[in-house]
């Protein structure tokens, strides 16, 4: 695979306050890369630095294989898609598609017919001549979508586009659009701080912490074994302790009077606040002193009672303690 984009130490600062630090990645040829991390880390910073909305203090940005960092925004093969649509309210759908392919000099007829297919594609060809307050917040977003791909970017950024829309239809949106990217065959780069969503929508993924990429990895080897606690913390589907970490599948919630005698069980203190269902099995979260985690139980448990998490002490995954994960150069 050919590599699209590469990032070269990058650093930002706003003020004094460093917000990217060091931050070197690449992107492959028409792959989507997620990156998590919590609310603060530099994530949209990091997206607009790529867009060239932000400049950068240190560092380079090559897009095939050609620096870009002195480019305008406009003459970046990159189109940035944000959390609210930002449709212009008095055009039509067709026109707000339209609208940057006519300031890229695309006759009129052509205009009108990329934007026609690319309506089709995100399924709403027939309300091509309704104005954006008629339309639903998904439908908004799919015209933004459609608005982005059919300008035909090296690289499609998107900020969290679904996080004003409702958990249902977020679901649902998300496989339409890693549909329609993968037909497209855009690369894209997409930031949220949604774990299901990190995962879902990436062929690979990276945690952000503090404006550096802590782990990159497929997101089932991240999420399965994170590198450290923090990386835990932020992805890790299971306990995060500071010893290591245990993977959900081999949690189980017991009521505390049932606490085993065996020495090499770990144990850690916590309260059923939810019981919900996960891939058709009843799992509980539990709360307990640095934050909550999903179990499963072999008993049947009630919202309120005290548990014990436990696990063999051989089931827990050291973090690594190399210092090459931190800050990775790829
Ligand atoms: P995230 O997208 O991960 O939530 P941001 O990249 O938006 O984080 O912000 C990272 C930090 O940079 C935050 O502390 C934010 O307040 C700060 N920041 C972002 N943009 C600016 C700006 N234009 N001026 C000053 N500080 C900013």
């Amino acid at each position: 695979m050919n590599q699209l984009l590469q990032c070269r130490n990058i650093y930002k600062k706003f003020s004094n306050t460093s917000i990217l630090q060091n931050l070197s990645f690449h992107l492959e040829e028409g792959e989507h890369f997620t990156v998590v991390g919590p609310s603060g880390c530099g994530k949209s910073t990091l997206l607009r630095c790529l867009a060239g909305l932000e400049s950068l203090d240190e560092g380079d940005i090559y897009l095939r294989e050609k620096s870009i960092v002195r480019l305008r925004p406009e003459n970046r093969s990159v189109v940035l898609m944000f959390q609210d649509s930002l449709l212009f309210p008095h055009l039509t759908v067709l026109e707000n598609v339209t609208y940057g392919l006519k300031r890229k000099k695309v006759s009129k007829t052509e205009r009108v017919r990329q934007a026609e297919r690319m309506l089709k594609k995100v399924k709403l060809f027939k309300w091509k001549d309704a104005f954006p307050h008629e339309l639903s917040g998904g439908q908004k977003q799919r015209v933004s979508l459609a608005r982005a791909l059919v300008l035909k970017p090296d690289l499609l950024l998107l900020d969290e586009p679904f996080s004003s829309l409702d958990a249902t239809l977020r679901e649902s949106l998300r496989g339409e659009v890693k549909d329609l990217l993968r037909e497209e065959g855009i690369t894209s780069l997409f930031i949220t701080h949604d774990r299901d969503e990190a995962i879902e929508m990436g062929d690979r993924l990276a945690v952000m912490f503090e404006g550096r990429f802590i782990q990159i990895g497929h997101p089932y080897d991240v999420v399965t074994n994170p590198s450290s606690m923090e990386s835990a913390k932020i992805i890790g589907e299971g306990l995060a302790l500071e010893e290591g970490f245990i993977p959900i599948s081999k949690l189980k919630a017991i009521p505390v009077q049932d606490k085993p005698s065996i020495q090499d069980f770990t144990f850690v203190s916590g309260k059923v606040s939810a019981i919900t269902v996960k891939n058709n099995i009843e799992c509980y979260r539990i709360s307990w002193e640095l934050g909550s985690v999903l179990a499963m139980s072999d008993n049947r448990l009630v919202v309120g009672q005290e548990v014990l998490l436990s696990a063999k002490r051989e089931e827990m995954k050291k973090y690594s303690t190399q210092k090459d994960q931190w800050g990775l150069a790829q």
